[in-house]
């Protein structure tokens, strides 16, 4: 295992022990509806079972998602690179529908030509130099932030969590032993780590469901609006992406498919660049990636 893997379970089942309830708790996804409705039939037991997972669980989940990514591509160092993506990455975050997190949102830059990006549950989203690269302006990479912060805002890396695995953990935590302390730290520290799992493969390898993308393809539109944005920048990233599906990296978890690109279109279409826009284009071309 992992050190910073080690540690983020550590922290999630100090959490957990600690009171689960007491994170900022919400709305209950529809994902968890049938355990809610199986809840209701068996008692206060499943009850506290079917609960969904709180702003700080996710956050701790997250963590060790991202130390999973960060294993795995080094971060890029350049602190002016760093800071102008976090300025633009938060611009868009606070114009979103979820624009607060138990952490807040964080935004790093990874050291690989390999053009990808990631979202982190609960705020930390990771892209790659490749994948600045491919940007022409600093719209279209805003256009790639807020497809990622739409991703937290609708929470699916971490519902990407089996609702059987998450009932589990809570099991886990109201058993007896749990409220001894002594018993089932290990078996949560395992089953945190499958749960890290769960969400790794997701945003990383398999990518979310084609529903999930259009979804996210929406609400960036949206947050582009709202922060000023040019929202045609989305369609003109999707277009330079076209046609090399058959690549890795984000081709592969984010296939610009034309059907994809049609929606898109259809609510922003790509138009020419504004006066403002232009400025914001020379601000991009100064930056070193
Ligand atoms: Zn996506």
């Amino acid at each position: 295992m992992r050190p910073a893997v080690l540690g983020a379970a550590a922290l999630l089942v100090a959490a957990l022990l600690l009171g689960g309830c007491a994170g900022v708790s919400v709305p209950l996804p529809a994902a968890v509806q049938p355990a809610a409705d199986i809840a209701v039939k068996t008692g206060a037991k499943a009850v506290r079972a079917s609960r969904p997972i709180s702003d700080s669980e996710e956050y701790y989940v997250g963590r060790a998602v991202g130390a999973r990514i960060l294993a795995r591509y080094p971060l890029y160092r350049n602190p002016e690179v760093t800071r102008y993506v976090n300025e633009v990455g938060l611009t868009l975050a606070r114009k979103s529908s979820r624009p607060h997190t138990y952490r807040g949102y964080h935004f790093a830059v990874l050291d690989t030509e390999e053009p990808n990006a990631f979202a982190c549950p609960g705020g930390t989203i990771l892209i790659t130099r490749g994948l600045l690269k491919l940007c022409d302006n600093e719209d279209q990479l805003a256009a790639v932030l807020a497809h990622e912060v739409a991703h937290i805002v609708h929470k699916d890396g971490i519902n990407s969590i089996s609702q059987a695995r998450w009932t589990e953990v809570l099991t886990t935590l109201g058993s007896e032993a749990a409220r001894q302390y002594g018993g089932p730290a290990g078996q949560l520290v395992s089953l945190f780590e499958d749960s890290v799992e769960d969400v790794f493969k997701t945003i990383v390898v398999n990518g979310y469901s084609r529903s999930a993308e259009e979804k996210a393809d929406r609400e960036a539109i949206n947050i582009l609006r709202k922060a000023g944005y040019n929202p045609g920048a989305l369609a003109a990233v999707l277009m330079k992406m076209q046609g090399k599906e058959g690549a890795g990296g984000i081709y592969r978890t984010h296939p610009p498919t034309q059907e994809r690109l049609a929606k898109v279109q259809a609510l922003a279409p790509a138009t020419p660049p504004t006066g403002e826009e232009l400025v914001r284009a020379e601000r991009f071309k100064k930056l070193e990636f």
